[in-house]
């Protein structure tokens, strides 16, 4: 079994790259690809722990873009760097939308106190660390009686359009694509069933059709959000546009719930091996 899709604390998960690699021995996976929110921190420190235990790790990196230059929709693109890790200008790349979301979240506490909320930064920062982002921000909301849950958090104040929304820069998804492909690495489309394009085939590959072009190698097909109608769809989608598919679980430890590593949501995931190694003859082949 592989998981290729999974956060550290690097990034908004719970568990650190060390211990990711731990439990993804524990837990019987062949290859673990650690995908953190716009930084490789996480692949970095997994490395020698991997070499340890024997197991494979894939470096990615997941990047939120938005759909289009200018949009506020913001999605998300996979990189996979299978064979070397990307080079110097990659990290260098990486690090303006690092610094993009340190902007925002001086400005996003700004406008959660002129809301009425008694939060400070250093304590979203003492739960994110390395990369403090939104979800960092609702557990000190949650802890702090704000509100409910992380999801109430989102919905009232954090979320693209509600009260507290901060509009960060982002780079756009082709020229994330692009990136990814400079830098050596496969670009994949992550958990395609959050975009409202993907409730209609057509719509789908009207979607996907200039992503190809710019250089999109892969969709992620299995992943734990996705029902037997979901992966029935991407697979077909997959093989009438020759993409390469990708799969992952989308662990965050015990900031989502639910959700294990190699096994998904409720057992819903069994990636084998042999999907490492179709990735790794697309990018031969391409
Ligand atoms: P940031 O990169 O700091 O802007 O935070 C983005 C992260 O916040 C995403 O990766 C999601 O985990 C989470 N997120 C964004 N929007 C929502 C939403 N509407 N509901 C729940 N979680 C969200
Ligand atoms: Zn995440
Ligand atoms: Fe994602
Ligand atoms: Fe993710």
């Amino acid at each position: 079994m592989i998981d290729l899709h999974t956060h550290s604390d690097q990034s908004d998960g719970s568990v650190s790259p060390a211990d990711l690699v731990r439990q993804a021995r524990d837990a019987g996976l062949e290859a673990l690809g650690i995908t953190d929110h716009d930084t490789l921190a996480g692949w970095d420190l997994a490395a020698p722990a991997a070499t340890d235990l024997g197991i494979e790790l894939v470096c990615g990196v997941e990047i939120s873009t938005r759909i289009a230059p200018g949009s506020k929709r913001s999605v998300h693109l996979l990189g996979y760097f299978l064979a070397d890790p990307p080079p110097r200008d990659f990290r260098d790349w990486l690090r303006n939308w690092q610094e993009s979301r340190r902007r925002r979240n001086v400005e996003l506490i700004a406008k959660l106190q002129s809301l009425g909320l008694d939060l400070r930064l250093e304590e979203a920062q003492a739960l994110g660390g390395n990369l403090t982002g939104r979800p960092h921000f609702a557990q000190v909301m949650v802890r702090k009686g704000y509100v409910k849950t992380i999801q109430q958090a989102f919905d009232l104040y954090l979320a693209d359009d509600a009260k507290a929304a901060v509009h960060r820069d982002q780079s756009s998804l082709i020229q994330g694509i692009e990136r990814i492909r400079a830098a050596g690495g496969l670009a994949s489309l992550p958990h395609p069933s959050r975009l409202a394009e993907a409730r209609e085939r057509n719509s789908l590959i009207a979607l996907l059709k200039p992503l190809l072009r710019a250089g999109l190698d892969g969709i992620e097909v299995y992943c734990s959000e996705h029902t037997a109608a979901h992966i029935a769809l991407f697979l077909s989608v997959a093989r009438e546009l020759r993409l390469a598919v990708t799969g992952g679980s989308d662990f965050h430890g015990a900031n989502k719930p639910g959700i294990e590593l190699g096994t998904g949501a409720g057992n819903n995931l069994d990636l084998p091996y042999s999907l490492l190694e179709a990735l790794r003859e697309h990018a031969a082949a391409r």
